[in-house]
């Protein structure tokens, strides 16, 4: 199908202009220094916060 009224191209460009991904926001974790995002567990270790923390799958088991 044709669309009736086709978008220009400044139009299509200005509608994508808030298209891009921001990048990540990584933190270190307080525990083993690996990157980890905000309020997530951490991957390598599993820590949360003080109180919390998750148990890991490891390489050994
Ligand atoms: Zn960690």
């Amino acid at each position: 199908m044709v669309p009736a009224r086709k978008a220009s191209k400044s139009a299509k460009r200005n509608r994508r202009s808030h298209h891009a991904l921001k990048p990540l926001n990584l933190s270190a974790c307080p525990k083993c220094g690996t990157a980890k995002m905000p309020h997530r567990a951490c991957a390598n270790c599993g820590y949360v916060n003080a109180k919390i923390s998750l148990k890991v799958q490891t390489e050994e088991g």
